[in-house]
């Protein structure tokens, strides 16, 4: 059996990566180009950095800096008019997650039209949008490698997963020094979140020779870094693990899928405004603990990959090891229970149907090692 693997065409990876913007864009036969971010890129001085490298080599930029976190249907519309009114023929996304899911939406809406949710799951979008030249600034989602965008209908409270080689952007420049400026509280959301990916890759009911190969390097890059990272954020090393790690574990669960965790992590994270990594973070010790059972050599893997586990002990014992190393992660990340977050138990209860349903119809549970009902 062979497996369909999707990748960037170009992958420019270490210090200074994002510097090589304007070669990239040379290679790619791209001259103008919209550079697509938000606000915080703008006052870090990461977007003047990326248009002063352009004209040096004489390439007029426009930046669009309206993005919002968890991008929104109608947050990408004036990111959507902005691309049809220019001549731009090409974006640079510039940011975490959100600015480069942004992005990915607006290059396939600006190019095709349509709403947001004509490109919904199941639906797999072969269309090319504008090329994407992606340049991420947090170690988690891995988006600048996944053809994969969430958008949320605000007006139903949805994380709506789309799909499809035309979100995959055509270049990723991964570079850590853009990171050095996370705060700690997001480097530990958004790093949960990469490894999230790493471990649902690995255990996915869709994980291949390929898949599992930079699953592993995956965890073995952000395990013993996030602490680090979070401790000191000046961490180069640690910076540069991550950042790689990121990439990485985005790589594998774009070649596999994720799993439950995420399928419910997106609801959680629509009807209570949780941050994507925040809400996967909550989520994975326990849904690890229910997942366990029925793919448990899988998780004694992730456990040494992770380097929490010997290979020596059994699978038992390191599967045992793994449950407290997550939750002593989660404990040492200051990660909030979801009370604690300000989520009421009763609003939460109330929505709980609801969310299972959006839970199970986005496709990414019936990847988990173990598949739940909508009691479960
Ligand atoms: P984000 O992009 O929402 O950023 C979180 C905050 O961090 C923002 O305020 C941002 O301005 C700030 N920030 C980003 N980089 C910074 C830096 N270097 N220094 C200081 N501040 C910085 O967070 P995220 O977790 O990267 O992205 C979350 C989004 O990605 C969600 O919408 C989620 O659904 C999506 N996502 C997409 C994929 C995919 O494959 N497409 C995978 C996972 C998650």
């Amino acid at each position: 059996m062979s497996n369909q693997i999707i990748l960037p065409r170009i992958m420019q990876v270490g210090e200074g990566a994002s510097n090589e913007v304007p070669n990239v864009l040379a290679s790619l036969g791209c001259k103008r180009p919209l550079i697509i971010t938000d606000n915080m890129m703008v006052e870090l001085g990461y977007a003047a950095r990326i248009q002063e490298c352009l004209s040096r080599h004489q390439i007029a930029s426009d930046v669009f800096a309206d993005t919002v976190p968890e991008p929104t249907v109608s947050s990408i519309q004036a990111g959507v008019d902005r691309v049809r009114d220019g001549d731009y023929d090409s974006i640079i996304a510039l940011g975490g997650g959100s600015p480069i899911d942004s992005a990915k939406a607006i290059a396939i809406l600006g190019k095709h039209g349509g709403t947001m949710r004509d490109y919904k799951f199941p639906r797999m979008v072969i269309e090319a949008g504008l090329p994407i030249v992606a340049v991420p600034t947090t170690a988690g989602t891995g988006s600048e490698v996944t053809r994969v965008t969430i958008i949320t209908d605000e007006t139903t409270d949805e994380k709506m997963l789309c799909m499809g080689i035309g979100f995959m952007p055509v270049a990723a420049l991964v570079d850590y020094n853009l990171t050095l400026s996370l705060p700690s509280r997001i480097t530990a959301d958004t790093g949960i979140d990469a490894l999230t990916h790493a471990i649902e890759a690995y255990v996915s009911k869709k994980a291949n020779l390929y898949s599992d190969s930079q699953a592993l390097s995956a965890m073995r890059l952000l395990a013993p870094n996030l602490r680090r990272a979070y401790h000191d954020g000046a961490d180069k090393e640690a910076r540069e693990a991550m950042m790689l790690g990121s990439t990485l574990a985005g790589v594998a669960f774009s070649n596999a899928s994720v799993a439950l965790v995420h399928g419910m992590s997106r609801p959680i994270g629509a009807a209570f405004h949780v941050p994507h990594g925040l809400s996967n973070a909550m989520l994975l010790p326990s849904v690890t603990q229910y997942s366990l059972p029925a793919a448990p050599k899988r998780y004694a893997d992730c456990a040494r990959a992770m380097g929490v586990a010997d290979v020596q002990d059994s699978v038992e014992v390191a599967n045992d090891k793994l449950l407290k190393e997550l939750h002593a992660l989660n404990d040492e990340l200051q990660v909030p229970t979801p009370a604690r977050f300000g989520i009421d138990r009763q609003t939460f209860f109330d929505l709980m149907p609801t969310m299972a349903e959006q839970a199970l119809a986005s496709g990414s549970p019936n990847n988990n090692p173990r598949v739940p009902s909508i009691d479960d």
